[in-house]
Parts: C-alpha cells; sequence; structure tokens
C-alpha cells in the first residue's frame, strides 16, 4: 500500500489497519493522534525514542486505551514493517532511517496535519512564518469569531483556532467541525514539509514574515524557506473559491513573494502592513510593540477578506490579551516592569520586544543553540538595552556580538554584559540592577531546550522567580 495509491477519505479508512504512531512526543500531538486512530478502530502501535518515564504525562492520557501496544526507548525495524500505516511526528526529519525503511516497504507514510488536512470540511487558514504565528492566528480567530456575532452577512458559523499553536486537539475535535465552520492554523515549517507531501496547503494563505530559524534541521535558510513555501505553492482554487495569499509588505522575503505570486489565475495576493492599521484601531489594541501592530495587520487583512468591519474590531480588539509568554506583563515590583517573553526563541523576535520599549529595558537573553547568527541582536541589545544578562549554550556568543557592536560602534551607551549558570541567578541579577522605571524581560532569543523542557516551562519559572521577589 504505498501513498501514491490510497488517500484518506473518512475515519473508516484506519478501522482494523495496523498503526505504528512514530514519536509521541509530550506536547499532545501524538496523544491526539493515538487517541483518533484507536476511536477510528485500529490496532495501535506507539514508539517513541524517548523512554516511559520522559513520557508519562503522554502516556497518562492515553491510559483508557488499555490495547495500545508500546515500544518506547528506541524503535524497532519489525514495527515498521509490520504496520499499514505509519503515522510521524512532524520533530522526526524527513530522512529519518526508519522512515526510509518504511518507505522503501511501500508503507502508507502520513502525519497528524496530513489526515487533517484531507478531513477537515472546512475551510483553512494557515498562518505561518518566522515570528508571530501564534499572535497572528490567535487575533485572527479572534476577530472572525466576534464578526460571527457582530455582522449578519457572514457565511460561516463557528471559528476553530488550532495546529501549531497547541491548545486545542486537531484530530480529536474534528467531528465538531462542519462545513460552514472557518479553521484558523498556525503551522510550522516542519507541518508544511509533511503537507507538500500531499501537495496540500490552507484556502488562505498567511506569511506573517520570514528570517532563518531552525537551521539546525533545515540545513540552510534556502531550505527553510522552501518549507515555508509550500503554503502558497500547493494552494488550489476551487470551484467557489479562489486561492488567498496574503504577504507582509515590510518583509522582504514576503515582498519577493507577493510578487512572484501575484497576477496567477484563482489566486489573490494581498499586502498587509504595520502602518495600514487606522488609528482608532490602534487606540484600543492592548498589545505592545510596532511587530504586534504587524500581527494585528495580518489578522485585519484575513478578516477583511471575510467581511470583517472595522467597527466589529473596534469593538472586540480590547478584550485580546497577550498569549501567555509573548510579552506578557507578570508584575510592577517597585516601579520595575517585569515581562514574560519566553516565546521569543529567535534573534528577530527579542529584537521586536527590546523594540516595544522606550524604557531602560534589561534583558535577560541565551539559550540552546540552533546555528543562527545574534550579529544583529547583538546590535540591538548595544543600542537599546543598559544591561543584558545572559544564560544558556549561547551566552557567550551573544556576548560576544554585543561586545563587537559596542567596540565598533559609536554608541554613547555601555551596556553591562554579563553570564551566569541559571535563570534563577539571572533573576536575582536583574533585581539588582533594576531601578524604579526599568522594563526587565526575559526575551531569549533563543529556544529553551538546553536548560527547560520548553519555551513555556522557562516562562513559567521566570514567572515563579518573580513573583518570589513581591513576596
Ligand atoms: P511564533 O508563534 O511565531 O513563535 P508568537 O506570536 O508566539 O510567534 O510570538 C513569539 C515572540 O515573537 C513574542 O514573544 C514576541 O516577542 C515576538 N514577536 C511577535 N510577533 C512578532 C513579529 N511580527 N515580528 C517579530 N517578532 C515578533
Amino acid at each position: 500500500m504505498s501513498n501514491k495509491e490510497y488517500r484518506i477519505s473518512n475515519k473508516e479508512f484506519f478501522a482494523g489497519k495496523k498503526v505504528l504512531v512514530m514519536g509521541l512526543g509530550r506536547f499532545g500531538g501524538g496523544v491526539d493522534v493515538a487517541k483518533f486512530v484507536c476511536n477510528a478502530s485500529a490496532k495501535v502501535i506507539i514508539t517513541d525514542l524517548a523512554g516511559a518515564e520522559q513520557l508519562s504525562g503522554s502516556l497518562g492520557q492515553l491510559k483508557e486505551f488499555a490495547d495500545i501496544e508500546y515500544h518506547l526507548g528506541s524503535h524497532n525495524p519489525a514495527d515498521f514493517e509490520r504496520a499499514d500505516v505509519i503515522i510521524v511526528n512532524p520533530s522526526v526529519t524527513p530522512d529519518n532511517e526508519f522512515l526510509k525503511l518504511a518507505r522503501q516497504n511501500n508503507k502508507f507514510v502520513t502525519s497528524q496535519i496530513n489526515i487533517f488536512f484531507e478531513l477537515c470540511p472546512a475551510p483553512i487558514i494557515g498562518i505561518t512564518g518566522a515570528n508571530g504565528k501564534s499572535t497572528t492566528a490567535a487575533l485572527t480567530a479572534h476577530l472572525l469569531k466576534n464578526a460571527t456575532y457582530e455582522i449578519r452577512h457572514t457565511r460561516y458559523e463557528n471559528v476553530w483556532l488550532s495546529g501549531n499553536i497547541g491548545n486545542e486537539p486537531l484530530l480529536a475535535g474534528m467531528e465538531q467541525i462542519g462545513a460552514g465552520d472557518l479553521v484558523v492554523l498556525e503551522l510550522s515549517s516542519f507541518q508544511l514539509e509533511q503537507l507538500a507531501q500531499i501537495r496540500k496547503a490552507p484556502r488562505v494563505s498567511l506569511l506573517t514574515n520570514l528570517t532563518p530559524n531552525h537551521l539546525d534541521r533545515h540545513g540552510t535558510f534556502a531550505n527553510y524557506c522552501a518549507a515555508k513555501e509550500n503554503i502558497f505553492k500547493f494552494q488550489e482554487p476551487d470551484e467557489n473559491y479562489p486561492a488567498v495569499s496574503i504577504f507582509n509588505a515590510e518583509d522582504k522575503v514576503g515582498s519577493e513573494w507577493f510578487e512572484k505570486h501575484k497576477g496567477q489565475t484563482g489566486r489573490i495576493c494581498i499586502k498587509f502592513s504595520a502602518d495600514d492599521v487606522s488609528e482608532e484601531i490602534r487606540n484600543v489594541f492592548l498589545l505592545p510593540g510596532r511587530a504586534n501592530l504587524s500581527n494585528l495587520a495580518a489578522a485585519i487583512a484575513v478578516g477583511r477578506y471575510f467581511g470583517v468591519e472595522d467597527k466589529a474590531i473596534t469593538k472586540c480588539l480590547p478584550e485580546f490579551k497577550a498569549l501567555p509568554h509573548r510579552l506578557e506583563l507578570v508584575a510592577q515590583i517597585n516601579g520595575v516592569s517585569w515581562y514574560n517573553d519566553s516565546d521569543a526563541t529567535t534573534p528577530e523576535s527579542a529584537t521586536a520586544a527590546l523594540e516595544a520599549f522606550e524604557q531602560p529595558r534589561i534583558i535577560i537573553a541565551g539559550g540552546y543553540d540552533k546555528n543562527l547568527s545574534f550579529d544583529e541582536f547583538g546590535r540591538q541589545i548595544a543600542q537599546k538595552a543598559k544591561a543584558a544578562i545572559l544564560i544558556g549554550q549561547t551566552a557567550k556568543k551573544i556576548a560576544n556580538a554585543i561586545e563587537k557592536k559596542l567596540a565598533t560602534e559609536a554608541t554613547e551607551k555601555s551596556t553591562k554584559i554579563e553570564i551566569v549558570n541559571s535563570l534563577a541567578e539571572a533573576v536575582d541579577l536583574a533585581r539588582h540592577l533594576a531601578v524604579s522605571g526599568d522594563v526587565v524581560l526575559l526575551s531569549p532569543g533563543c529556544a529553551s531546550y538546553d536548560m527547560f523542557d520548553n519555551f513555556q516551562h522557562r516562562g513559567q519559572e521566570f514567572v515563579r522567580l518573580v513573583r518570589e521577589i513581591s513576596g
């Protein structure tokens, strides 16, 4: 049974088949897949390189499915040989040796996102980019949802928000989605690589911006761009609707791709810019910084396409609060504002966070090394921060980048640079350095895996440490 011969046209496809879930993971994706195929009466085997202890949270959620077979701590080639269908976690690289073996044996290889795209009855709005994906997806869903009640002429019933944003199970929630609904999905480059295998893309696709990220996995920026461009490449108009492609006019890659795709038959290309947002709408928007205005402009572009009017936007926007770990105000202690921006896992997102404030800034940065350049981030810190407290694998690299800029560029400021061993030490040092009127910002510019389970764990630790100060 090869991928070419079969399409998944309904849930019954899985009934009675041996399904191997490759990668259970700790973030809910594997659990969602496993529940879905168990409920579809498949015979399920789960394999993961991590052991039972590391996966205990996910395993706990699957207790009720007593028939699942597990192979944890390693992969067993025999599982790949006896499975009919293999459902691959997005973190598995396409050149994985077990996947090669499966393909050689003509196994049907698919993924959570691919199954969703095959079976979802509603139009999908897909949001990708290097930075701002979750915020833009959440804002888009917020505007569309409110418009459902505000505007009579909307053509859709419910609005769903899911995907890489991870707050709702994708497949387990599918039965509730109707053809008259809209689905807003945040899509990662890894998921877009998987979708390209079945040549599928959203009805409406949006790129927030594109700068180098995940080069540890993609190798080069060109490869990363190619993965992201799949979101536009495989868009298909149907008899009722065009393909809608939305780009950021202020982004280099976004502008290039707008020029490349505009004028194609069956495709509508739209550009957005932070400058488009009217004064009236800006005034009721609570998130700080120009980067968030850009995210709002993106969401408005989608909203307008679906008929959302400015008066509905102005009405519902004040209710939209920052997502956790994205420039989230944790506390104000003795005149110092502490912000948790743990989700800033690229140098550009941490730069955007620095730009969001006028006050003297102390930044806590550094983390897992994804082979990204810190030159520009170093320059921004040298220009904008009064102190940089650095942690993790990349601490020295970032310190070097800041020092280089302080040495070569005429800047009147002197940024204090300190490398410390833990987030607790960083918070403690920040507390000593900060004076009333300062902003302390955890905006690492790096992923967290060198010291934490994930960015949420890092953010929660920061919030706990800050709350300890306020007693
Ligand atoms: P993503 O889902 O792409 O990681 P988020 O919306 O979760 O993006 O935001 C992650 C971090 O990136 C935020 O903490 C913020 O500091 C920064 N950020 C948000 N929007 C943008 C943007 N448009 N450009 C650059 N950085 C941004």
